[in-house]
Order: structure tokens, then C-alpha cells, then sequence
């Protein structure tokens, strides 16, 4: 069958991939305990539930606007303000189906072919792949584990270009639960005002779950803040991931450009998850303190599981729910059976088919040396995890 040119530009994401290997094993019976989780193992708080009762029984059943109601897009501006400090208005809000959708959408709306796109590596999975849908070029800028996975301005000074169309970054961050301070922040800022023409994302989805510092975004850096964008959504600090909603908040050009992509694409999100979104953001943000205390005792034990392996090098990830340890002292190694482990990709292989442990390979998030391992399950199923980890690995010669 003769399919488009587009689709050998990119790649379906690694994190979707386990998580469907994992099932299909389950799916035969086995025992499969799943670390590569990307979304809270908690339910959606009670009061935000009821919300989306309310709208149903009030008819929210129509089209909205592609960008989403307008009070909705009132609470995102109360909250940027509330929680970040930065003032915005409806206009520069666009609501989507997930933050997914929206970095699509910005990529989609800045990014031309051969244009550079700067990312520093470990970085979510989607960003290299809808820059390539984008037909632009992405660069990488390889961090480590000693400097706490953070770019230094230097290393941004060098890499932005008059190429240079868009930086993309996360901070907490999805995988190695960085989390970058005001002054790292700041500093960063310094290299951006002298590079006028790049744009900024700032993927803040993880803010609320934080278990060292605080969450700063750099959007609050006034000679910028007209390039940055920033990227937002209720799937990780509300337990919402199946509900899809996500918002950028972008200079009015970017805002307008994504919702004439988004009405060409999907028009807005589900109605309900709009309303019931109006109250997460304005409401008690209690259940979501409750969730973060619990995966801060989770961090605590799995740092302590991590520490009884040997060979696994790990930072402690301040913010989001993995653990993203360097794994390489493993490579060249070969399993029970004979077979080489050469890479990451290939110890998840082994981890998921001999010891039935789901993990992510950090090839997938452009650190070659570490897998990701997701701290969104029980204590009882770390350990398990763990414990099966730990066997695997010490099998390995
Ligand atoms: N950004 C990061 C860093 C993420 O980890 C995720 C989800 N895994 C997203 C964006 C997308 O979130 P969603 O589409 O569910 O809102």
C-alpha cells in the first residue's frame, strides 16, 4: 500500500511502545510489572469529577470555541498568575486536546522546513518527532548526569544559530526530573536576549509535582517573555490524563496560528473536560498536595531500591515521577542465554522479556546510557520491580 512520504519521518513514541508491549505480554498471562508508566496511578480529585457530572447534566453537549470557552480560558490566565507570576490575557490562551496537541500545534505554527530546532537531551520523546513532522532539523544538545542533566548557558550560547527557530525544554523534566532553579532560569534568559529571533518553549506540565525547590518558569523574564511559550495541561497534576486537555500560553501571532491549525485538525476539546477544567485550575489543590506527598515517599524508597544495585548511576530527580538512571556498565554483558546486550534498548528488551519489568530505554529520549523508570506505581510493585531488576541484572555476564 502506498503511504505518504511523511510517515517515514518520524517515529511512533518509544513510551506508547512498552506500555503495548507490556499489555500484550499481560495479555498472555504473564506477571508484567509496569515501571514505564507516564501518567498518575491516582484517581481525579472527587470535587473535579463532580464538575463534569454538572456539565453534562447542564447540556455542555455543543461545539465550543477551537480555543476553548472563555471563562476556561480566564482560569488559565487567574492561574498563570496565581501559581507563575505572569500575566497573560483569553487571547493568548489556546486549549487542546492534551499537551501533546499543543506543541504540536506550536512546532506546527513556527517551524518550516530546514528551519533548527535546539533541544537539550534527556527531552520528552514528541519533541524530535513532531519537529521531523515539521520538516524541521533538530539539534541536540547532549547534558549529564554530573551537571544534574541541565544545560549550561554556555552550551546554549553555542548552540543557537541564525537557524535557530525554536528552543524546547521541560523543566520539571520528563525523563530525568530536573528541575531548573530561578537563577539557572534567569541565566538562560541572559543567552535568549541575545539571540532575538528564537522562540522559547517551556514545558511546564509536571510543575506541581516538585519535591525539592520550586517550580519557576521562565516565561516571568520580561525581555523574553514575548517569545516564550508555555505549555501546560491537567494530565499529570490533576490524575487526568485520559480526560485530554492541555493549553499553551503564546504571544498573540502563536496563539492565533494554533487555533487556526487546531480548527483545521481536531476544533476544540471535549466540552466536559472543559468545564470540569475550569474547576481544577481555580479550585482545591489539596488532592493534588496529597498525590505529590505520596510520590515523595515513593522517590524516597525507589532512590533506596536504586542505591542496592550496583553499576546504576542516579541522580535524584527534584520534580515529575521517574527515576532515569545511567545504566551503561551493563552494556557488552550477555544474558543466560548468550545473547549481547549492547545498548539501553536492548536491556529493556531483556528486562521486559526475562524479568517482566516494563521499563523505557533512554535512547528514546536522547541519552543513549539510561532507562527511565516510573515511580507512578505502588510501593509493593516498586519493590517487585525492583527486586526482579535487580535478579535480571545480576544475571547478566
Ligand atoms: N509534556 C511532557 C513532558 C509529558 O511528559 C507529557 C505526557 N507524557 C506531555 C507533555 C503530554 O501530556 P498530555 O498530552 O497528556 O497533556
Amino acid at each position: 500500500m502506498s503511504l505518504s512520504s511523511l510517515l517515514s519521518r518520524f517515529n511512533e513514541p518509544e513510551t506508547l511502545k512498552m506500555a503495548k508491549l507490556g499489555r500484550e505480554l499481560k495479555a498472555q498471562g504473564i506477571d508484567i510489572t509496569d515501571l514505564s508508566l507516564g501518567e498518575p496511578d491516582f484517581d481525579t480529585p472527587v470535587h473535579i469529577k463532580e464538575a463534569a457530572k454538572k456539565a453534562i447534566d447542564e447540556n455542555f453537549s455543543h461545539y465550543t470555541p477551537v480555543s476553548g470557552y472563555l471563562d476556561l480560558r480566564q482560569a488559565v490566565c487567574e492561574k498563570l498568575l496565581r501559581d507563575n507570576g505572569v500575566r497573560y490575557t483569553p487571547e493568548q490562551i489556546v486549549v487542546s486536546t492534551g499537551a501533546k496537541q499543543s506543541i504540536a500545534n506550536l512546532v506546527l505554527a513556527v517551524v518550516d522546513a530546514g528551519d533548527e530546532v535546539v533541544v537539550p537531551t534527556p527531552y520528552w520523546v514528541t519533541y524530535s518527532e513532531i519537529v521531523k513532522v515539521a520538516g524541521g532539523t533538530v539539534k541536540l544538545v547532549t547534558t549529564t548526569c554530573e551537571a544534574e542533566f541541565k544545560i549550561t548557558p554556555a552550551q546554549l550560547e553555542e548552540a543557537l544559530t541564525d537557524k535557530t527557530k525554536l528552543f524546547m525544554f521541560s523543566s520539571p523534566c520528563n525523563p530525568s526530573g530536573t528541575v531548573y532553579t530561578k537563577d539557572e532560569l534567569a541565566a538562560l534568559a541572559k543567552v535568549f536576549e541575545r539571540h532575538p529571533e528564537v522562540y522559547i518553549m517551556s514545558d511546564e506540565i509536571y510543575e506541581h509535582i516538585v519535591f525539592e525547590g520550586r517550580h519557576e518558569s521562565i516565561a516571568q523574564f520580561e525581555s523574553i517573555k514575548d517569545r516564550v511559550i508555555i505549555i501546560n495541561g491537567l494530565s499529570k497534576g490533576f490524575a487526568m490524563t485520559g480526560w485530554r486537555l492541555g493549553y499553551m500560553a503564546a504571544p498573540l501571532p502563536i496563539a492565533k496560528a494554533a487555533d487556526k491549525l487546531q480548527g483545521q485538525f481536531t476544533s476544540a476539546t471535549c466540552s466536559i473536560t472543559q468545564r470540569a477544567a475550569i474547576t481544577a485550575l481555580t479550585g482545591d489543590l489539596r488532592p493534588t498536595e496529597e498525590m505529590v506527598g505520596e510520590f515523595k515517599k515513593r522517590r524516597k524508597k525507589v532512590l533506596e531500591l536504586v542505591r542496592e544495585i550496583p553499576g546504576l548511576i542516579c541522580s535524584e530527580p527534584a520534580g515529575a515521577f521517574y527515576v532515569f538512571p545511567d545504566v551503561h556498565t551493563y552494556f557488552g554483558k550477555k544474558t543466560p542465554e548468550g545473547n549481547l546486550i549492547a545498548d539501553a534498548d536492548e536491556l529493556c528488551m531483556y528486562l521486559l522479556n526475562d524479568a517482566h519489568v516494563s521499563t523505557v530505554s533512554g535512547k528514546a529520549f536522547g541519552e543513549p546510557n539510561c532507562i527511565r523508570i516510573s515511580f507512578a506505581n505502588s510501593v509493593e510493585n516498586l519493590e517487585k520491580g525492583f527486586l526482579k531488576i535487580k535478579k535480571a541484572l545480576e544475571g547478566l555476564q
